[in-house]
């Protein structure tokens, strides 16, 4: 998976992959707050110390450093955490090298002792950085360790109008050294705490596999007259102690495991046995099932045989099984994957491209691709309504599929406002909390069998509001599904 996907999610980022909080986001944003709270704190105090004793250059340098410190709690606030903790880093790291460089100056009788929290900055880094580009997380790193060792071995003597006079720093000596030394001790801790949660992680996610605390739940897609013609099948762990764990958390975590393979299948199957099992009522006989494919499930050899296996063993038509890829899985080895799509699709199996038009892949593969669908990610249709390049992106999505002779469906549709901007743009199927969020099997058997009251032609336009207020009242006593 690509490293700089795991923060404020920007467009182009995934292989399905999290849109949850992730439990390192979670621990990116406890560590940015905590660090930018108790290094701005810090910095106010020095402020108002060197205010006191008319030494404005350094008062103007530690409210800076309040300043920067304060806008990365903002971008916290607003879930932009990548930004957030290169700030926080960034600031840090400056605010300390200069403090080493310029303020601390060592003397005969007084050694420095602001370059020992560079130590805890390091180990800081490679934890926030850890999904980042490799040149950002061993870099950041040990760039922290190099200007460590350059304090710690040359005296630079800078002597300047900012050094901090020795009989304050012989006040501070302690109080710094051991500061500094138990901030490394607290962020050694937290790293170690992390690997051990990981592998804890990996091990009871092995185990769900066998002890069955894996389920589906189903998202209703829905054509332009408010029927349920489909569902998307999305994974949950319902882990004994944690509760629901989004597939954000542990998908990327069965990647990186090796145990994607294994999950996916188990999906596939869970999926099929579903399908076939709704072909014996007529009210769900005619459903098609989604089921989304990392990239790395889809490279496996043989996943195509494993496919039709599945779908054998279980019953259920091929062609009521449609597969979501995203543009990361046609990545690599084209010609491979192009293989493997076509074999699929002369078995009947419907091949979708989700959240399509974030990867960087060029158009040139949907002429080779025997695909059925588009699917217009969720961050084009959340921002359709109020960016111009959003609505100029669907609609040329919309006309692209449509041309193609393909099927496009919109996910993530959240408002009437947007369903009907959709349909006026000519899309006629639809997916997002509107209509339901996903929900366990039984919820969502209990909503395909609401009958629907009869369309009236004016009513056409918002055909789908009886069902998104059915499927609201329905949502509401379900798990929360993120
Ligand atoms: P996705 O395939 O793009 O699935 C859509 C995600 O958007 C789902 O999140 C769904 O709950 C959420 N969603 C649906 N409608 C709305 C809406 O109106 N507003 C908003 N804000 N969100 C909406 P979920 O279930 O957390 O899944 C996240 C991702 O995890 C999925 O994105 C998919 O990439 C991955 N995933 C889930 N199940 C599986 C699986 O069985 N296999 C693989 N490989 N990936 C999976
Ligand atoms: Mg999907
Ligand atoms: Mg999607």
């Amino acid at each position: 998976m690509p490293h700089s996907r795991f923060l404020s999610a920007p467009a182009g980022r995934r292989a399905h992959a999290p849109r949850a909080t992730s439990l390192h986001q979670r621990r990116v944003r406890l560590i940015v707050l905590a660090g930018s709270g108790v290094s701005g704190g810090v910095a106010l105090c020095w402020a108002m110390f060197f205010a006191f004793s008319g030494a404005w250059w350094n008062v103007a340098l530690d409210l800076l450093a309040v300043a920067a410190t304060a806008t990365a709690v903002w971008l916290v606030q607003r879930d932009r955490l990548r930004a957030a903790s290169l700030l926080a880093s960034a600031t840090v790291y400056l605010v300390v090298t200069v403090s080493a460089g310029w303020l601390d100056v060592p003397s005969p009788e007084l050694p420095r002792t602001m370059h020992l929290f560079l130590l805890a900055l390091g180990v800081v880094c490679s934890l926030l950085m850890r999904e980042e580009a490799p040149w950002l997380r061993h870099g950041a790193p040990l760039l922290c360790l190099f200007t460590y060792a350059f304090f710690a071995c040359v005296d630079p003597r800078w002597h300047t109008v900012l050094a901090i006079p020795d009989p304050v720093r012989a006040a501070a000596l302690w109080w710094d050294q051991a500061a500094a030394l138990l901030m490394l001790y607290l962020t050694v801790h937290v790293m170690q705490t992390d690997v051990a949660e990981r592998d804890g992680l990996e091990t009871e996610l092995r185990d769900a596999l066998l002890r069955g605390e894996l389920l589906l739940h189903y998202q209703p897609q829905v054509a332009c007259d408010g029927r349920i013609i489909g569902a998307e099948a999305l994974v949950r762990w319902l882990h004994p102690a944690r509760g629901l764990v989004s597939p954000g958390e542990f998908i990327p975590l069965a990647e990186r495991s090796g145990l994607m393979p294994a999950l996916g299948d188990w999906v596939l199957d869970a999926a099929c046995r579903q399908l076939a099992a709704w072909r014996q009522d007529p009210g769900s006989a005619a459903l098609c099932v989604a089921v989304n494919v990392s990239a790395s499930q889809f490279a496996q050899p043989g996943f195509e045989q494993r496919v039709l296996d599945i779908l054998r063993r279980s019953g259920a038509e091929p062609r009521q099984l449609k597969l979501e890829l995203t543009e990361s899985t046609l990545a690599h080895n084209l010609e491979e994957v192009v293989a493997k799509m076509q074999f699929l699709s002369r078995q009947g199996v419907l091949l979708s491209l989700d959240d399509f038009g974030t990867g960087f892949s060029s158009l040139s593969y949907l002429r080779r691709l025997p695909l059925h669908q588009l699917k217009i990610d969720q961050s084009f249709v959340a921002g359709m309504l109020a960016a111009e390049r959003d609505a100029a992106i669907v609609k040329a999505v919309v006309g692209l599929g449509t041309s193609l002779g393909l099927d496009v469906i919109a996910e993530g549709v959240e408002t009437e406002a947007q369903r009907a901007f959709l349909a006026a743009l000519g899309c006629e199927k639809f997916q997002g909390f509107l209509f339901s969020r996903p929900l366990p099997v039984a919820a969502f058997e209990q909503l395909l069998h609401r009958p629907r009251p009869p369309r009236t032609a004016p009513a056409a336009q918002s055909a789908a509001a009886p069902a998104a207020r059915a499927a609201r009242r329905e949502a509401a006593p379900a798990p929360p599904a993120w």
